[in-house]
């Protein structure tokens, strides 16, 4: 019993040290134009395809399509009534699901960016870089523009391989930083989010494989003033904010008022830099480059 629990606490020490070795901090960061907090609203573009893979009934398939019938454009609209930059990341599938909902976010001048092939990442080294290569050609062409961006389990060696610039699917930091394969190779910006500030964790009526006891309907209010606190705490640190949401979870008409609402406060306050992960990625990769190319 004794040597059981010493191997758990030494596997996790080992555990802790490999991921810690793959991690650069940035040090403050000074946001372009004066602004004092950068917001990085994100959309994962999921629709029906996790719900897919996971072999789930038609009625749960018919809640994903949702966002790609609806949901999608109502995200579209509410970002372009701010006159905001957000980003999208999107599935390869989904550009053969609905085109014409991916080139009106290329068209409304948001990022389009990587969200793995069929929403997985296959464990053989070959077909990983054969889905994260469908998916970023899938996504240039109907684009026009190759994605820098991903959410995904990629490798950093796969994705550094095909250009990508940054990745946005760790939970380590609050803010940007470096990140690399652990040897201090294939570097890149991790825009890290949490799940306290994800649509799915309050929202999500049949969350995938859930149970009964685990639905989740909250009061919009409710969740706004969360997040609120969250954004104030980071507008005055002088900070960063990462929002992720999924069309067909805040696509539903109340959850885009209560958006529009979140979005309306905060650009009432002076300072605010509603942006594209691009957009943070690429000053954080000015201004605060990786160790290795100031050594
Ligand atoms: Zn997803």
């Amino acid at each position: 019993m004794r040597d059981a629990l010493h191997k758990e606490v030494s596997d996790l020490v080992t555990a802790h040290r490999a991921d810690q070795a793959t991690f650069e901090g940035v040090g403050p960061i000074t946001w372009p134009g004066g602004h004092r907090i950068a917001v990085n609203f994100t959309a994962d573009f999921d629709a029906m395809l996790l719900r897919r893979l996971n072999d789930e009934p038609s009625e749960q398939l018919a809640k994903g399509e949702f966002g790609g019938r609806v949901g999608i454009w109502r995200l579209i609209e509410l970002f372009d009534s701010h006159a905001m930059k957000a980003t999208f990341f999107i599935p390869g599938r989904i550009c053969e699901l609905y085109p014409r909902a991916v080139r009106a976010c290329a068209m409304s001048g948001h990022e389009v960016a990587d969200h793995m092939w069929e929403h997985r990442v296959p464990s053989d080294p070959r077909l990983e870089r054969d889905h994260l290569a469908r998916a970023t050609r899938a996504l240039t062409e109907l684009t026009g523009k190759r994605p820098v961006g991903t959410r995904s389990w990629h490798t950093a060696e796969a994705l550094t391989e095909q250009g990508y610039l940054y990745r946005s699917h760790g939970s380590d930091a609050h803010g940007p930083t470096w990140s690399h394969d652990g040897n201090g190779r294939n570097r890149l910006i991790e825009l890290p989010f949490h799940y306290a500030i994800d649509d799915a964790m309050f929202f999500s009526f049949a969350w995938y494989k859930s149970a009964t006891s685990e639905q989740r309907l909250s009061d919009p209010d409710r969740v706004l003033e969360m997040w609120w606190a969250a954004f104030e705490q980071q507008y005055r640190a002088g900070g960063y904010l990462n929002v992720c949401l999924h069309p067909f979870v805040s696509g539903r008409a109340m959850r885009i008022a209560m958006l529009d609402r979140l979005i309306t406060r905060m650009k009432e306050l002076p300072g605010v830099w509603l942006a594209s992960c691009e957009q943070v990625a690429r000053h954080v990769a000015e201004t605060c480059p990786a160790p290795s190319v100031t050594a």
